[in-house]
């Protein structure tokens, strides 16, 4: 349980936590950026892109860690917010998408 709230803490404190916000249409996607790689997320749904959250979270089991870090760096005011036009959204979301 320790070091599950060491990588909280590591993940909130180092800017690793990012809301992608589209204009006009208000668009989200937030993305935490882990050691190894970075996963995407939707907070409202309460989804993660991770194997944490299809092997434990959705059996039932605790938020993944990516989830808790968002509710904590909402609270904390640490999120890094980047905009982007519309225009970009296919393109992040297939780049996100890619990556996986
Ligand atoms: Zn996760």
């Amino acid at each position: 349980m320790k070091k599950d709230n060491d990588n909280l803490t590591a993940v909130v404190s180092g800017k690793a936590i990012k809301l992608h916000y589209f204009e006009p249409s208000q668009r989200k996607i937030w993305t935490v950026v882990g050691k190894e790689n970075e996963h995407w997320l939707d907070p409202e749904l309460g989804f993660c892109s991770c194997e944490d959250y299809f092997f434990n979270t959705l059996n039932g089991g605790d938020e993944c860690y990516h989830l808790k870090s968002v509710r904590i760096a909402k609270e904390q005011n640490k999120v890094e917010v980047i905009r982007f036009s519309d225009d970009e959204f296919v393109n992040f979301v297939s780049a996100l998408i890619s990556d996986f």
